[in-house]
């Protein structure tokens, strides 16, 4: 294949690019959508204006006023169906207490741009208005209608966003492939970089666990304690170890992993003829991307919130806790909440408070070949990792579309631990790694 760069046939002044997309972060970044309450209205103007200075129409469509979506169209011929640009405008909020400079802030400093959705996801924003910009302007012939969108509400489960996009106007939305959040992120490897490429993401399911005992006068012990019972319960959840199941998709990424890390390959191939969870924690490769395998290899059920008791000298009668459950791809929450009521006894009741499947795998080879030549194109001998995100995306609201997660990262920095966190920052060398990437596979996929 051939992965000299469709970008350098453009002769584009690349640091002018590069500061462009700085200046853009920085100015969204001080657009304060923390959610709640959103206010991606601010984050809809402000594109909404700059595509107006390059003719090029947005249509701003809110669900309740102030939440904002955006979605602009670059037509094309309709030799291909559309691609789009995928981002969400809103952020989690951020506590300035704990900032080293204020979060909303959009500081360009020690070569990075600071502040709450620098890298979640208002740089992805940022490169895909540069790059509908360039197109526009350079006045490429496209192959298919390139779809900017950026939505609102995300963060908080995509209702007033994606899906309410998907339900109400889904003509405008309706593309064959998208490119979103979720991927870039880089390691290296014995035998040269990888780069992770979302093409699924997992579901999830709340769960409750709720043991019940004889409330009485803690001067009297009792061994009908629902904390007890509950502690038992959970004793027994922490030492189970769920199926591990290799799906197609798992298949392939071990499959590329083994590649990568030759000195593995023995212990993957083992683990793909009869998979445990002691072999996926036992492969000897890079920490995270191991974390990447078990949870792409597992069903998973981790407390978080627990609760009992109203005085110190009263046994409770009830005691619960609630499970954080990621689910692969055909996994239902019922059928997850059966399973755990096996590991954790009768004493212990399992309820399922929400639950949501994932969408199966969507990829094509066609366009991981293009993120390949892409991703080579930007440094020569790196390859993509398709991979299943434990995470959740808009993709959970668009069926119909070919989500890919897309924006590749420089460095070997774990992003996905900067995310949400304090202090959140965007290396300025990343970000325009990331636009580079992205803008050649736009280019490979519709010129
Ligand atoms: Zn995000």
């Amino acid at each position: 294949m051939e992965h000299d760069s469709l970008i350098a046939r453009l002769g584009l002044d690349w640091a002018k690019v590069e500061s462009e997309v700085v200046e853009h972060l920085s100015r969204l970044v001080r657009l304060d959508t923390s959610n709640p309450p959103g206010n991606e209205i601010a984050v809809a103007e402000y594109l909404t204006a700059e595509l107006a200075g390059v003719g090029v129409p947005a249509q701003v469509l809110q669900a309740e006023p102030g939440r904002a979506n955006l979605v602009a169209r670059l037509s094309g011929s309709d030799r291909q169906p559309p691609l789009m640009l995928l981002g969400h405008a809103d952020v989690v909020g951020a506590n300035p207490q704990h900032w080293k400079r204020p979060p909303f802030s959009g500081e360009i400093a020690d070569g990075c741009v600071w502040g709450r959705g620098a890298l979640d996801m208002k740089s992805q924003i940022a490169a895909g208005l540069v790059i509908v910009k360039l197109l526009r302007s350079l006045g490429l012939t496209l192959t298919r209608d390139i779809l900017y969108v950026v939505t609102a509400d995300e963060e908080a489960g995509s209702h007033l966003g994606a899906h309410w996009l998907w339900e109400n106007h889904r003509s405008l939305v309706e593309a064959d492939i998208a490119f979103n959040e979720g991927g870039g992120q880089r390691f290296e490897t014995p035998t040269g970089p990888l780069f992770t490429v979302q093409v699924a993401e997992k579901g999830s399911a709340r769960l409750r666990l709720t043991a019940a005992g004889s409330r009485g006068h803690a001067s009297i012990p009792r061994t009908d304690n629902a904390i007890f019972h509950l502690a038992s319960g959970l004793v027994r959840l922490q030492s189970f170890q769920p199926d591990t199941l290799v799906s197609p998709a798992a298949r392939r990424l071990l499959g590329m992993l083994a590649e990568a890390y030759p000195d593995a390959a023995p212990a993957i191939a083992n683990l793909v003829e009869e998979p445990t969870w002691a072999k996926v924690t036992g492969l000897d490769i890079d920490p995270t991307l191991r974390e990447y395998v078990l949870a792409g290899t597992h069903n998973t059920a981790v407390p978080t919130l627990l609760s009992a008791g109203e005085r110190i000298n009263v046994t409770p009668v009830e005691a619960s806790v609630e499970l954080d459950c990621r689910l692969l791809p055909g996994e239902e929450p019922e059928r997850w909440a059966r399973v755990i009521q096996g590991v954790v006894g009768d004493r212990v009741e399992v309820t399922v408070v929400r639950g949501r499947a994932s969408a199966p795998v969507r990829d094509d080879a066609q366009t991981l070949d293009i993120l390949g030549a892409a991703i080579a194109a930007a440094e020569p001998g790196a390859r993509i990792l398709p991979y299943i995100n434990s995470a959740s995306s808009d993709a959970r609201a668009l069926p119909g579309v070919k989500v890919f997660g897309f924006f590749p990262s420089a460095s070997d920095v774990d992003y996905m631990r900067l995310i949400h966190g304090t202090d959140e920052h965007a290396r300025i060398s990343d970000l325009s790694f990331g636009t580079r990437c992205l803008f050649e596979a736009v280019l490979r996929a519709a010129t």
